[in-house]
């Protein structure tokens, strides 16, 4: 072969089998490059091997030879596996606890290549659970300390396999390996060049410089990110207007008239960032966060009726329609008396009434529309929409904002969009999937509120709590149960039984709470019974709800104060905190009971955490830490590729620095047109491009 770049096909490479060509395309490995770009599992250090007579207790050692017995011994959970491996020199001693899969992996006459911890035992030496390579002929001995990738590999190819292919490919590829980023750049950061990562990636020298190459790659997946989402900023920027909403101190007076209290300090200063925003002509794209009960809507309902002193329009769109029917009361009780017209709009709506509202929404008949995603089909249209608002963010993609952005019939112009979310999103997590939105942060409970106090107990307290309950409900007071599952029979993912609404309804009614009125909700009622449930439940003609976590969002009872939650551990930490945001929403101080009997040391730990604080931020910061980013919000859900490097729980520093590095970068160059970025920019492009809707900036 005379001309190879990273696009030859790998069987086209020399040394390459047929046989092997098919398993590397099977991996996604098809061509040079994709080979080289293939990312290790990890790093293992493998020791320096030496015949085990020369081995020392006490020490993390290594050595070759062949398994000369084995035996497997006991039963259950004391079952271990036995292994006796011989060099020329001696013997060593090879335990293994809780690893039936043994059996079938080793067995007397194996060569193989064996670490660990050595200690002393009787009159020989051994090792517990040592890690293990079965050898093949041609495996040269480790002389010295080394450390060696791992791969993702396949049943039939194993990660040394394809180290072995990859480390034959490097010479090959590095020479074709440019870097997108220029040499000063690399060098004020101390990033190796992309060819040197490649090589410390697939053939690290020592431990260090495995981390190098890791550090390189992760930070230009995150700086590729982070200037696709200034790239496309800066294209909205320049391409984009909308209305320049008026602003000045007769519209804030009037604005706050409407307010049966003072906005909180939080809130204010939340108002003016908004405000700030909604008086420029180049469209909003703000994220409103904050605690629950931090008061949100009053600030977006600001927003709104900023639209409607311009003459313009301004709608709000919930993700359930209970939600919806919430906002709608609330906001047509504030707004009583004036002539702002408000109007709903969900699935819900009958025909008849549907078609009018649209036909006044057309012609500008309605100021203020509220409703679910039913906002976002292709008959909604707008005479003129000025400030569109989302309630909780995480159920609305990038996808769904475009689609927003779409809905001003005046093409020229497109709405402000106002994000909010009650669900605290880490900074880090924030700066990544939603580094589009500028971001505000309510972050103080308007006064009077007492915070709710939070106890996780054990399944066997649930007496004393819902001795709790009963009398709380005989002072007047009301209460929320929460449980996993809506009817019995199901279970968790572990196998589990969990507890449903149906049976603790029954348990609760006929035992611990029997005499008071109870009620069920989840969300296979009819949304008519549900509402139904909540109106009385509302009007303390239910006394205590049980219910899945439909009661999760939004939902506004002052009076209740309580809320047990069944199999807490069940429950994310973000998810109970906005549970217990249910209850305390009155002047009444509330109580959260996190009944839970957790089986792992995570579980322990995030209710601990739970008990500990009621800052949302702190409990967002210490999810991303306990479960990882992927669990939380998986880039996933964002609509993103996943990383492949980066990790946002490790790589917080990396993400800091890529950030900033994208907003100077693009504040010089806000579309990479130079012709020094061009292969920065396809990389951009390859990368990001259809995930940000980059297409048209390309
Ligand atoms: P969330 O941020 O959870 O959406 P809401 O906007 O629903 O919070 O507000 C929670 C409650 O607090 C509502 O009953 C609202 O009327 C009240 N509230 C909001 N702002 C204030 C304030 N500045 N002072 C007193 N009560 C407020
Ligand atoms: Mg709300």
């Amino acid at each position: 072969m005379t001309n190879i770049t990273l696009t030859t096909p790998v069987r086209d490479l020399s040394g390459v089998s047929p046989a092997l060509a098919g398993l590397l395309d099977a991996l996604g490995l098809t061509n040079l490059g994709r080979l080289v770009a293939h990312i290790p599992l990890r790093h293992e250090v493998l020791e320096a091997e030496t015949t085990i007579d020369k081995l020392v207790p006490g020490q993390i050692v290594s050595a070759r030879g062949e398994v000369t017995a084995t035996r497997p011994v006991g039963v259950g959970k004391r079952a271990r596996f036995e292994a006796v491996v011989c060099d020329h020199t001696g013997r060593l001693d090879l335990v293994w606890f809780n690893a039936p899969y043994m059996t079938r992996r080793l067995h007397p006459g194996m060569r193989v290549r064996v670490q660990g911890a050595l200690r002393t035992r009787g009159p020989g030496v051994q090792i517990a659970n040592p890690s293990i390579t079965i050898l093949s002929d041609d495996e040269p001995p480790a002389l010295e300390r080394l450390v060696r990738p791992v791969y993702p590999a396949s049943l039939d190819l194993s990660s040394a396999a394809l180290g072995r292919t990859i480390r034959k490919a490097l010479p090959l590829a590095l020479p074709l390996i440019e870097d997108h980023l220029p040499a000063e750049f690399r060098a004020a950061r101390a990033l190796p060049e992309l060819r040197q990562a490649y090589r410390m990636l697939h053939e690290p020298a020592h431990e260090a410089e495995a981390g190098e190459a890791i550090r390189r790659l992760a930070y230009d997946e995150l700086l590729l990110l982070q200037l696709g989402v200034h790239v496309k900023r800066a294209h909205l920027r320049q391409a984009q207007r909308a209305p320049a909403l008026r602003w000045n101190d007769q519209v804030d007076r009037h604005i706050r008239e409407r307010f049966p209290f003072a906005l909180t300090a939080a809130q204010d200063r939340a108002v003016r960032e908004i405000a700030g925003d909604l008086s420029k002509p180049t469209p909003a794209n703000r994220l409103i966060q904050g605690d629950v009960g931090s008061g949100k809507t009053a600030v977006a309902l600001y927003a709104m009726l900023m639209a409607v002193a311009s003459q313009k329009q301004a709608s709000l769109m919930a993700p359930t329609e209970l939600l919806a029917e919430q906002h709608y009361a609330s906001i047509s009780r504030t707004l009583a008396g004036t002539r702002v017209r408000v109007a709903l709009l969900t699935g819900a709506t009958p025909g008849a009434e549907r078609a009018a509202t649209l036909a006044a929404l057309a012609t500008g008949g309605i100021d203020i529309l509220i409703g679910t995603h039913a906002l976002l089909t292709e008959d909604v249209r707008c005479a003129c929409l000025a400030v569109a608002v989302i309630d909780e963010q995480h159920r609305f993609g990038v996808a769904q904002r475009a689609r927003l952005r779409a809905q001003a019939s005046d093409d020229a112009s497109t709405p402000h969009v106002l994000v909010m979310t009650a669900t605290p999103i880490p900074r880090t997590l924030a700066i990544t999937l939603f580094g589009d939105l500028d971001i505000s942060t309510i972050d103080a409970l308007p006064p009077g509120r007492s915070p709710v106090g939070t106890r996780a107990v054990s399944s066997d307290q649930r007496v004393e709590v819902y001795d709790e309950v009963a009398s709380r409900i005989s002072r007047g007071e009301q209460a929320f149960v929460v449980v996993p599952a809506i009817g019995p029979g199901e279970a968790g993912a572990d196998g589990q039984p969990l507890r449903d609404v149906r049976s603790t309804l029954e348990e609760l009614g006929t035992h611990w709470l029997a005499g008071h009125r109870l009620a069920a909700l989840h969300g296979q009622l009819a949304r008519d019974t549900r509402d139904a449930v909540m109106e009385r439940f509302r009007l303390g003609q239910v006394h205590a709800v049980v219910a899945t976590t439909v009661v999760e969002v939004g939902i506004d009872v002052p009076n209740a104060t309580v809320m047990v939650v069944e199999q807490a551990d069940r429950f994310g930490l973000a998810q109970l905190h906005q549970l217990r945001g249910r209850v305390g929403r009155g002047s009444k101080p509330g109580v959260c009971y996190l009944i839970a009997d957790p089986r792992t040391p995570d579980a322990q730990e995030r209710l601990r955490a739970l008990e500990s604080t009621t800052d949302g931020f702190v409990l967002a910061e210490k999810d991303l830490e306990i479960r990882g980013p992927g669990e939380m919000f998986g880039t996933r859900q964002s609509g993103l590729p996943p990383f492949r490097v980066a990790d946002l729980a490790r790589d917080r520093e990396l993400l800091n620095m890529a950030r900033r590095d994208a907003a100077a970068w693009i504040g010089r160059s806000p579309l990479l047109a130079a012709s020094e970025e061009a292969l920065l920019r396809r990389r951009l492009m390859k990368t990001y491009g259809d995930a940000l809707g980059l297409v048209d900036v390309g």
